[in-house]
């Protein structure tokens, strides 16, 4: 999930109704009847099986809708407005509540990952490699980015890459299989071979490796 304005998450919401802070929440999906959602990516809600409000909201829907729920208070962000979302069960938007901590987190590689995509078109005539490993590296980026990254790979034959790529533990194997073709290929061409020992690279003529000695 992506929040566009990060400020919300320091909000703080009390419910009126029980002096409890209300959690911060993600929006629900909205209803195709509903038209317009609700133009906001969280939502606070009061989660306290003690509010009055969820307390007294089952025998209100029992007899106005005769069936099984209640109400849960709810704020939006910026606004101390009191809106009541019917919820179907306790458990409702019990997970979907936001840490903010982790919400932040993914923000930011949410950014990394847009500043890279804008960068591959450029990087390699600025001879930056950096786009190019941030996308092969995140496994939640797109990955037609990440696929077009790998493409890249090759053309800076530089061999930094290896190591990080070699310590990253790919999801997706078809990925995999791609760096290490081009892994293969800038080896070849640059003359090096990787220590089956001590990982370091080697001529690729070399029969004793120069770092852990070894016979190769
Ligand atoms: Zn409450
Ligand atoms: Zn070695």
């Amino acid at each position: 999930m992506y929040i566009q304005n990060l400020s919300v998450l320091d909000e703080t919401h009390i419910c009126p109704d029980c002096d409890i802070k209300m959690s911060c929440c993600e929006v629900p999906p909205v209803h195709v009847g509903d038209g317009l959602g609700w133009g906001s990516e969280v939502m606070f809600i009061c989660l306290n099986d003690e509010c009055p409000t969820f307390k007294g909201g089952w025998k209100k829907i029992d007899v106005n809708y005769g069936h099984k729920g209640s109400f849960r208070n709810m704020q939006l962000p910026g606004s101390k407005e009191l809106n009541a979302l019917m919820v179907a069960s306790k458990m409702a938007f019990t997970g979907s509540i936001v840490d903010p901590e982790s919400m932040r987190e993914q923000n930011e590689r949410y950014q990394k990952e847009k500043e890279a995509v804008a960068a591959l078109d450029t990087c390699l005539e600025k001879n930056d490699i950096t786009p190019v490993m941030t996308l092969i590296l995140d496994e939640s980026a797109n990955p037609k980015d990440r696929s077009r990254a790998i493409d890249l790979l090759k053309s800076f034959n530089d061999l930094s890459c290896i190591d990080p790529i070699r310590n990253h533990t790919f999801r997706n194997t078809e990925f995999e299989q791609k760096c290490n073709m081009v892994i293969f290929v800038l080896l070849k061409e640059n003359y090096q071979k990787e220590c089956p020992f001590c990982a370091e690279l080697i001529k690729a003529q070399a029969k004793k490796c120069l770092h852990c000695k070894a016979e190769v």
